[in-house]
């Protein structure tokens, strides 16, 4: 079939005639999903070619694959990012096919296409989810719902560092940093969420890849107060050891060591620089303006929630810096939302490593970082939340 006609036909979503060889029964042998820069990617792994057909359905909005003769042999995974575009991923039996169901969050356009047996791969069939940039800016409030009391929940966003291709560093006996990220940063979320009036949101829950300016949207859409990024990374020198802080910097890193993981953890993808939509319209220098004043108190605030993580941290982890230290992470380029990377340890130090992979050890850790967070908080409560309402109550 020539090849334009092959598109039009995956455009429209109609069955890929395909030779009667091909109607024997396959199996879907794995399912893999990955997300890169805006594009989710769904592969299936297949036991032979299939023959498919996809089409969508709205409110709520779902996109449907029926596979011909095809049986599921695989465990269908959680949804990559419990933020992102796509919810959840069903499977129902229809005779000798199977259908999946793919139920989104937002309005996203679905590609399909199938690849044959390369480079040690077999037969795929490869998903492509693309959001609608309307869809998405229109997306940009959502406002967290008030509680019962007309009070609204502090909402913390919770960001493991690394996952899927990326595993970030990597301990003497191969101890990876993004599953120590993930563990602590489960804990956190769960501690967050046991607490009246917070509320956690994980980035990924799973071992998969997020560039970094999706985890910073996710932050955004949830309309964070805080967002918190976990990490365990290498030093340069192996006798570095203890817990640190970091808040963005707007000029220089404050040290060397600053600016040397700040490089390294960027150099995975960049963030484009805006990100208040509302700036959009507004005379580029008044633009400018705000974003630097915006940016300016954010930091403030970052430096501040971020000494009191740390002060929390020395008691269980040692710190390797006592000061709260700044540089040009991506990830905490939030211009209105407070944001720190906590390095929980460094993975190229035996001892902290060790400690670091140890559950009882990261059980400890994100009980520390969480009791800073919340003395913070509580200090300071953001306006409307429950929290300021119970402190005003206290003090009237
Ligand atoms: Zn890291």
């Amino acid at each position: 079939m020539h090849r334009r006609d092959l598109l039009r036909l995956l455009i429209a979503g109609f069955a890929l005639p395909v030779s009667a060889a091909t109607q024997a029964a396959q199996r879907i042998t794995g399912l893999r999903s990955w997300y890169e820069d805006d594009r989710l990617r769904v592969v299936l792994d297949l036991s032979g070619p299939v023959e498919y057909r996809t089409f969508e359905l709205v409110s709520p909005p779902r996109l449907v694959i029926d596979l011909t003769n095809t049986h599921l042999d695989a465990v269908l995974p959680a949804p990559p990012m419990p933020d992102g575009p796509l919810r959840s991923i069903r499977s129902g039996l229809r005779g000798a096919d199977t259908r999946l169901v793919f139920d989104m969050n937002d309005p996203v356009r679905m590609n399909a296409f199938a690849l044959g047996p390369d480079e040690g791969k077999g037969h795929r069939l490869v998903l492509d989810f693309q959001p609608f940039t309307a869809a998405l800016a229109g997306k940009a409030a959502n406002p967290t719902p008030p509680t019962r009391s007309g009070q609204r929940d502090i909402v913390v966003v919770i960001d493991a560092g690394h996952g899927g291709k990326d595993p970030g560093a990597v301990g003497l006996k191969g101890e990876k940093e993004k599953a120590v990220a993930l563990a602590i940063a489960r804990l956190l979320a769960k501690k967050v969420n046991s607490q009246p009036g917070f509320k956690a949101h994980l980035v990924r829950n799973g071992d998969i890849f997020v560039p970094l300016r999706k985890r910073v949207e996710v932050a955004h859409r949830r309309n964070a107060d805080l967002f918190i990024s976990i990490h365990a990374d290498a030093a340069p020198r192996r006798t570095a050891s203890g817990a640190s802080v970091y808040a963005l910097s707007q000029g220089g890193a404050t040290s060397t060591m600053a600016r040397w993981l700040a490089e390294r953890e960027n150099h995975v993808d960049l963030l484009g620089s805006e990100r208040l939509l509302s700036l959009k319209d507004k005379d580029p220098m008044l633009a400018k303006v705000i974003l630097d004043m915006s940016m300016t108190a954010t930091i403030t605030t970052s430096l501040d929630l971020g000494k009191d993580v740390l002060d929390s941290l020395q008691g269980v982890a040692g710190v390797h810096q006592k000061r709260v230290e700044q540089a040009g992470f991506a990830v905490l380029k939030s211009p209105d939302i407070p944001s720190v990377l906590v390095e929980t340890g460094f993975i190229s130090n035996p001892g902290d490593c060790r400690r670091l992979i140890e559950p009882r050890h990261q059980e400890k850790v994100a009980g520390a970082i969480f009791e800073g967070l919340h003395r913070h908080f509580q200090a300071r409560p953001p306006q409307g939340t429950l929290l300021a309402r119970m402190n005003e109550s206290q003090s009237a």
